[in-house]
């Protein structure tokens, strides 16, 4: 099992900065408020978060599991 961390950190944005007004990966009009992200993977756009997690385990699966590895070793804290 990987459990992934995403970022916790929101950040509003305006209409003006996002460029967007409707999901890339839905097409669905953005209404008041959406947690909205991009793709770590390609510049697809902005997308709904659960939109997100579909396009990228349907698009980047391979990508994923490889950044899931490399991790995967690793110390959460560095303590030297
Ligand atoms: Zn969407
Ligand atoms: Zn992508």
């Amino acid at each position: 099992m990987s459990l992934l961390w995403r970022d916790p950190w929101l950040k509003p944005l305006s209409r003006h900065d996002l460029g967007a007004e409707k999901c890339s990966y839905c097409e669905k009009r953005f209404v008041q408020i959406e947690f909205v992200t991009s793709c770590d993977f390609c510049e697809i756009g902005v997308m709904h978060d659960q939109c997100a997690n579909k396009h990228i385990l349907s698009e980047h699966k391979k990508q994923l599991e490889s950044k899931i590895n490399t991790h995967r070793d690793r110390p959460l804290h560095d303590y030297q």
